[in-house]
């Protein structure tokens, strides 16, 4: 009788699970009829029908991303709170490891495929439309180093620091009465008087910008939660309290997950409506769509899955499907922060990956893992050389590698950020920034697939870390309860489960 429930149960889960997959695609394909279709009634300039438009979409973007704050604290400092700190400690260690590599390999893809389809050469010289904004490179570097460690950690829940340059007038002194000391010859003196004045950067700190500073907490709750696992019992009363957050916050994650198919039509139809000049976009920007787009897909289709394949030796793509929910949210929302509620789900629900591992690690890599943006930035900005004219020897090419991680890593989770670190990529390389302007129709199109695969290689990652982990950090607890007759039972190969047989004596215990 109970066997014939819990199967009842589980079947049910499986359906409501696809249902809701079903209904988010249904959403992606309604989005895009409603927004064409309104298009031929509605003006891009009609921007108060649009607003309203938008407004279901934006209750959904404000749900998701009120749980990241309570999510990320909550998750990272129970996490590893409760973690033994060296294999904390080795786990945060493959984490960096496994986002470097992947990151830097999917700007090595954007190379290849743009050095050798050479979009920026195909067609006509583009049309520039709208401005771009100036940033120094070392500003915006100075920036993210500064915001891990925010001054006041109310203010990092809304609010980043940002350096903002002011132009200061120098004008040299003048000397009216240049011989005056009759000891001084006249023709040793500098003509002050005909020096003209000049403008000076001054760069200050008092900038903000609006957004949560993500970052910043993520750095705070790491060594928050550090400090934590340290102080063993006297901690404990705030290990549960945050544990307990995390838990209701994820509950309510599931309530918001039913919202975003209606959120999802509603945004996609009003960018749609928004678009100008869609054709000529299209037509211009062809080719250095087709590369990023390409390029995007090899990374999440061949090399995230080969290396998932190779390294925990499952069903990559039967993984991939488990997570077409957070997926199907990436491309709808363009942010990867306002997704990781929904990721987290996927992992745990679907996945079954080891809640302690997308704890410490799904919050960290959709800060700061972004495959897709690396890939994106490596090809818009040799694009961008190519389509003025200027060619990048080995030695650009390299800086450009770099530079694209370096600016992917500092791109926050949210819609288009990707542009703004893209600066830092053209001013190592000497390009000009306002070129920027060259793809900014397209970026709200091509942000949606990006951050589409950033948030698959977190998944991934988080597959992949526990797996390789899964000697340091013991059974997950969560199971060692679970035990039945025969043993306990288990999550399988993403997706079913299994009785394993052990004997109630000898379960696995935690090293916690
Ligand atoms: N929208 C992307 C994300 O949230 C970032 C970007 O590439 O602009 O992951």
């Amino acid at each position: 009788m109970r066997e014939e429930r819990t199967c009842a149960q589980k079947f049910s889960k499986v359906i409501l699970d696809n249902l809701l997959i079903i209904l988010m695609i249904i959403a992606v394909i309604i989005g895009v009829v409603l927004g064409l279709g309104l298009r031929d009634i509605w003006e891009p300039y009609d921007k108060r029908k649009i607003f309203f438009l938008k407004f279901p979409g934006d209750l959904l973007m404000n749900m998701l991303k009120m749980l990241i704050l309570p999510l990320i604290v909550s998750s990272l400092i129970s996490s590893l709170a409760t973690l033994d700190s060296r294999a904390s400690g080795k786990m945060g260690l493959r984490a960096v490891v496994y986002y470097l590599s992947t990151t830097f390999a999917a700007v090595v893809l954007g190379i290849i495929l743009v050095v050798s389809i050479q979009p920026g050469k195909k067609g006509s010289r583009i049309d520039k439309s709208g401005a771009a904004k100036k940033a120094h490179p070392i500003d915006s570097l100075l920036d993210l180093i500064r915001n891990c460690f925010p001054n006041n950690l109310i203010t990092a829940c809304f609010q980043k620091q940002v350096t903002e340059v002011d132009q200061f007038e120098v004008k040299p002194p003048t000397m009216t009465t240049p011989t005056a000391n009759p000891n001084i010859s006249t023709t040793m003196m500098p003509n002050y008087t005909q020096a003209a004045s000049f403008f000076v950067d001054a760069p200050y700190i008092n900038g903000k910008a609006d957004g949560m500073n993500v970052l910043g907490l993520v750095v705070f709750s790491i060594f928050f939660g550090c400090i934590l696992q340290q102080m063993k019992d006297k901690g404990k009363p705030l290990v549960d309290l945050f544990e307990c957050l995390h838990l209701a916050s994820m509950k309510l994650v599931t309530l918001v997950i039913w919202y975003s198919p209606i959120g999802i039509i509603f945004l996609i139809a009003s960018k749609l409506v928004a678009m100008e000049r869609p054709e000529e976009m299209f037509e211009q920007l062809a080719y250095y769509m087709a590369t990023v787009l390409s390029g995007l897909a090899i990374h999440a289709f061949i090399l995230l899955p080969l290396l998932f394949l190779v390294i925990v030796r499952k069903n990559p793509y039967r993984f991939m499907y488990n997570m077409l929910k957070a997926l199907l949210t990436a491309w709808g929302t363009a942010s990867s922060s306002a997704t990781l509620p929904v990721t987290m789900e996927c992992l745990e629900d679907n996945n079954h990956v080891d809640i302690r591992v997308i704890k410490f690690v799904t919050p960290i890599g959709a800060t700061i893992n972004m495959d897709g943006t690396a890939l994106y930035e490596a090809v818009a900005s040799i694009f961008i050389a190519q389509n003025i004219g200027i060619s990048l020897d080995i030695g650009q090419i390299i800086i450009v590698s770099l530079t694209s991680t370096a600016a992917a890593i500092g791109a926050a989770g949210i819609p288009q950020a990707g542009l703004v670190t893209m600066t830092i990529v053209l001013s190592a390389v000497g390009l000009p920034i306002e070129e920027i302007t060259l793809i900014l129709s397209i970026d709200w199109f091509l942000d949606r697939f990006r951050t589409a695969v950033n948030v698959l290689g977190d998944s991934y990652g988080a597959g992949i870390i526990e797996h390789l982990s899964r000697n340091d950090i013991g059974a997950c607890p969560k199971y060692t309860l679970d035990t039945g007759a025969n043993g306990l039972t288990m999550g399988n190969d993403y997706g079913g489960t299994e009785n394993i047989a052990f004997r109630k004596d000898e379960l696995p215990t935690t090293k916690m």
